[in-house]
């Protein structure tokens, strides 16, 4: 008898049935209803064009049969096509009636293979079947009449826990006990408060009156039970020792706070690198008038904050039908930046602009515009071909200039 691979398909359950399973009336059908992979009542029926006669088995495992050899598993025809049967066959094997696979030990049901199923599950007196907390661990099997009466007794029943309620296997109880989470235990500090097991941690580390705790000023080092600390809290020498332990934590923060504010100072870069991209420019630049701008996100460089712009119908100085583009720096300084735009998806070389902002008002905002950057034509094409988005590779360099004073 071939073993069909019960990886295939696990839902399709085999019960290993046979022609002399069937009901009398039904020998000739159940013949043409049993699957010759896997012999049983063959579901999901697929046919394949083998021969005249058209075979007939499951669809599962034709399809995993066919991916090793391409021939009919019954005739060896050759199959070039697996189709559905008709709704009517399809029917008629579902049909077939069944004598019970413990007929000869005298069992007299007779059913339909999904009845079948059922009865050997749930009613079959001559069915041997395992206790139904094998997963428990029990290893007991036997007929109904055993089973049923043992299922009560067995030693691996599930019962809820009383804490808990999760559902437990008796035997395993004593066990589950010693580490059930809601058990009450006693506070081991030695409170004499009662609570359920996981609460405990909790207890001794927030609230235990008896549990031994270190005092709160860092490098102090006191230990003692929660409900003396007040006590150390308010001695005057020790309210000197927090005095000074807290002093000498201000300054060594303090100092750390300078160093790293003094790295931060310093301009570190030379080049900055970055993409800039404007979502849905079509829409955004034709709402505009010339002389106002698209602004970028804003970004950092050399410590100093920047806005990128673009100015889809030109700034206010440009040449009719150019774009524009603008820098606007958000700190005073003066600065000399090189400023390399590429438009993406235009094929042009990318273009260089030397910047200068002169050194001003900190608070002020300069912007340098760039009057004749590309045509605007250019620009929407560009963004077409980029679904959208405008998308600008831009590049600043500039020298890095130290000026002032390590301080000491
Ligand atoms: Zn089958
Ligand atoms: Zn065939
Ligand atoms: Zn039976
Ligand atoms: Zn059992
Ligand atoms: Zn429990
Ligand atoms: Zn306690
Ligand atoms: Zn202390």
């Amino acid at each position: 008898m071939t073993q069909p691979n019960a990886s295939i398909r696990p839902s399709i359950r085999c019960l290993g049935l046979d022609r002399e399973f069937a009901v009398e009336s039904f020998e000739e059908l159940a013949e043409n209803a049993l699957c010759a992979i896997c012999r049983d009542v063959i579901e999901d029926p697929k046919e394949v064009d083998c021969s005249d006669d058209k075979h007939v088995f499951c669809g599962p495992f034709i399809n995993e049969a066919i991916r090793r050899r391409p021939s009919c598993p019954l005739c060896r025809g050759a199959i070039s096509k697996i189709s559905n049967v008709n709704p009517t066959t399809r029917n008629i094997f579902q049909e077939v009636k069944w004598k019970c696979l413990n007929f000869k030990s005298g069992c007299e049901f007779k059913g339909v293979k999904k009845e079948l199923e059922k009865h050997l599950d749930e009613e079959c007196e001559k069915q041997e079947r395992d206790c139904p907390f094998v997963l428990q661990g029990c290893t007991q099997k036997g007929l109904l009449s055993f089973i049923s009466p043992h299922k009560q007794t067995c030693p691996f029943r599930l019962v809820p826990c009383e804490h808990c309620k999760e559902d437990i296997a008796l035997n395993a109880m004593d066990s589950h006990l010693t580490e059930c989470k809601s058990f009450p235990v006693e506070c081991t500090s030695g409170c004499g408060m009662k609570l359920p097991r996981g609460e405990l941690p909790a207890h001794t580390k927030r609230n235990c009156p008896e549990a031994t705790i270190q005092c709160p000023v860092p490098g102090c080092g006191e230990t003692r039970k929660r409900k003396a600390m007040e006590e150390h809290e308010k001695d005057s020498d020790a309210m000197r020792t927090h005095i000074n332990l807290v002093l000498s934590r201000c300054q060594h923060l303090e100092k750390k706070l300078k160093r790293f504010a003094t790295k931060d100072d310093i301009p570190h870069e030379t080049e900055k690198r970055i993409t800039v991209q404007f979502p849905n420019y079509g829409t955004r630049a034709n709402a505009l008038q010339r002389g106002q701008p698209l602004q970028s996100l804003p970004f950092t460089f050399q410590g100093s904050r920047y806005v990128l712009s673009v100015y889809p119908k030109g700034t206010n100085g440009s040449q009719p039908g150019y774009a524009g583009l603008g820098m606007h720096k958000y700190s005073g300084g003066q600065v000399k930046l090189s400023l390399t735009v590429e438009v993406s998806k235009t094929g042009l070389p990318p273009k260089t602009h030397n910047l200068h902002w002169p050194s001003g008002n900190a608070n002020n905002v300069i912007t340098i515009a760039v009057n004749t950057f590309t045509a605007s034509s250019a620009l929407l094409t560009a963004a077409r071909l980029n679904r959208g988005t405008l998308e600008l590779s831009v590049r600043l360099a500039s020298p890095l200039v130290l000026s002032g004073y390590s301080s000491q």
